[in-house]
């Protein structure tokens, strides 16, 4: 075809095809380089071995233990470093980060996990549909057709983890005395996990739940979408909550709940909030019931 083009055309088109080029490859550096909105966050502990260590709203959260601590989820592949950060600063090492769970794969929360892989060598452990979109990069099969493409061109997505295991509905993954129960909580995402757990507080035990979102995305639904909803819900209501906390950290009141800790009493208090946890579910269930989208 192109050479029935005049030499000004052959040009014309050289250019053309040049100018896409250099699109993708600013959009590929912009998505490489984006944080979304994210600055860094002092990390705290929330209760016991349970601290906080994301970013000023994308949550990430370490569980210590002896023989090797977990890490729940890894926010943008840029904010990764500050969960790395955090990690040092509240005296632990990456490098003793046995294992790393994920909430959801969207790329705020799962775009980090091959940053913190690589870094601590740690196992990932995912549910079925969240290990399918991490090992592809971020593909979210139920994304409409232009954001998946954009996906396929690195212009979206995240440079894939490694997913070392993946677990059923009501597994648990222990490491040492480290026990997280993962709930598979459908809706945002098909995959989407929820995790129980408990941790102590000098003499008492507390139950904490860490919710996967539940709300919609408009460009990414799926036919079993609602049903999942409903069942998430009722799942999420059952899970007894002393501590609650999502993967969007200005959801649960991370920085209200850190402040108040710091002149507590106790400082484990201002976290224990299970009037918080079932005012988030019936927020959510308001939205199922009114078809609201985001
Ligand atoms: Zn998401």
């Amino acid at each position: 075809m192109l050479h029935s083009l005049t030499r000004r055309g052959r040009v014309v088109v050289l250019l053309a095809v040049l100018s896409v080029v250099a699109l993708v490859l600013v959009a590929r550096w912009l998505n490489a380089t984006k944080v979304g909105g994210q600055g860094p966050a002092e990390p705290f502990r929330i209760a016991g071995n349970f601290y906080y260590v994301g970013a000023s709203d994308v949550a990430a959260f370490l569980i210590t233990g002896p023989e090797g601590h977990v890490v729940l989820d890894g926010g943008y592949p840029t904010t990764a470093r500050l969960i790395m950060a955090s990690i040092a600063k509240l005296g632990f090492d990456i490098k003793d980060v046995k294992v790393l769970l994920n909430s959801e794969p969207h790329p705020d929360h799962g775009g980090g996990l091959t940053v913190l892989q690589q870094a601590s060598g740690a196992q990932l452990w995912a549910s079925d549909a969240s290990a399918d979109s991490l090992a592809s990069g971020g593909d979210d099969p139920d994304a409409v057709l232009p954001l998946r493409a954009l996906t396929w061109i690195g212009v979206v997505g995240y440079p894939p983890p490694r997913v070392d295991h993946r677990f059923k509905d009501g597994d648990t993954i222990r490491v040492g005395p480290i026990a997280l129960t993962a709930h598979v909580t459908g809706g945002h995402t098909r995959g989407c996990t929820s995790w129980s757990f408990r941790v102590r507080d000098g003499v008492r035990m507390l139950n904490v739940v860490s919710a996967c979102d539940l709300g919609v995305l408009a460009i990414s639904r799926y036919p079993e979408q609602e049903a999942d909803r409903e069942r998430s819900i009722r799942v999420l209501r059952g899970l007894p909550a002393d501590i609650w906390v999502t993967c969007h950290a200005r959801w649960w009141g991370r920085y209200r709940k850190f402040v108040a800790s710091t002149t507590a009493k106790n400082p484990v208090d201002p976290f224990i909030d299970p009037e918080g946890y079932r005012a988030f579910i019936d927020a959510a269930e308001a939205e199922l019931r009114q078809g609201r989208v985001h």
